[in-house]
């Protein structure tokens, strides 16, 4: 088995990154990633990458793979299930171990493959943490997104909802009030959690309304894009603070979200 100098785990934007500068330096490497292109592949636009005035996630991953290759990078489609160290010295499936191989890792993927590298870059990114709701992973990208700042300028005009109660979440519905025509907050709790200063600006916008007590359910779209999300109110009505769903205006061509309470509470304030 060849020892690697350098073994990449994860083949998104960061893992392929590093192969293409470990290409530069003439690195013996691998890049093992579940999926080329990790988050990015659901990005719909990319307008912040300089160079690119107009590229979609998929486009540009194509294009940073096939840099890969051209720089003498090997992309393996698998998981990593294990990485080790101590083992390399005692394992009995690598024949002819010596002393450099002990100060290696010994990489295991899903597939039962083993490799060898002297040093390994971890590039796994992140998971968003999800709602778990049908329709969420199939609009990924289509209208549901976690990042308000990479897609703010897709909400301009139109109608969206926030989902959360923290910090982040009320950031996101200011940010995203300065685009869209309305930002509806929906949350579980009672009241939200966010810093007083942010809280402020939520009272402030006319853009804003939060929506207490009420889960998602279901994400709706045509097919194509997100539609509307299916609300389930689930405290007492007095702690509704406003709900104004239906008929907001929308500009001709937007693509409204409508919201809609599966179990409306009886008192609209
Ligand atoms: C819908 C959407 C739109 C976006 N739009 C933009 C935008 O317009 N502009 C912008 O700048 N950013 C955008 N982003 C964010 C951008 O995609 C991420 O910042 C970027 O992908 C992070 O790159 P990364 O390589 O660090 O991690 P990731 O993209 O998360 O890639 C990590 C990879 O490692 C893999 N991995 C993890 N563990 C293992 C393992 N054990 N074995 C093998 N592989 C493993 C994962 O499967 C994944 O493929 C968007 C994200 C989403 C979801």
């Amino acid at each position: 088995m060849d020892i690697l100098d350098l073994i990449i785990i994860g083949s998104g934007p960061a893992g392929l990154t590093a192969s293409i500068y470990a290409s530069c330096y003439h690195l013996k490497h691998l890049v093992i990633g579940e999926k080329p292109g990790g988050q990015m592949q659901f990005a719909t636009d990319i307008l912040n990458y300089p160079g690119f005035e107009d590229v979609s996630g998929k486009d540009l991953i194509e294009r940073m793979v096939s840099q890969v290759k051209k720089r003498g990078g090997e992309i393996i489609t698998q998981s990593v299930i294990k990485m080790s160290k101590n083992e390399i010295r005692n394992t009995k499936q690598i024949p002819n171990l010596n002393d450099q191989i002990q100060k290696g890792y010994l990489i295991e993927t899903q597939d039962g493959k083993k490799y060898i590298a002297k040093a390994v870059i971890l590039a796994t990114g992140m998971e968003r943490r999800k709602l778990g709701v049908p329709g969420e992973i199939e609009y990924t990208g289509r209208g549901v997104h976690y990042c308000a700042t990479c897609e703010k300028q897709d909400y301009d005009g139109k109608i969206c909802a926030v989902v959360g109660g923290g910090n982040s979440a009320v950031q996101a519905a200011v940010q995203l009030s300065q685009s869209a025509d309305m930002v509806y907050i929906i949350y579980r709790g009672t009241e939200l959690r966010g810093d007083p200063i942010w809280i402020e600006k939520i009272k402030k916008s006319k853009k804003i309304e939060v929506i207490l007590n009420t889960q998602v359910k279901e994400i709706v779209g045509d097919g194509t894009n997100v539609k509307r999300a299916v609300l389930e109110f689930t405290g007492p009505a007095a702690q509704v603070s406003q709900v104004t769903l239906q008929n907001h205006p929308t500009r001709v061509g937007s693509r409204p979200v409508k919201l809609h309470l599966r179990n409306p509470p009886s008192h609209h304030p």
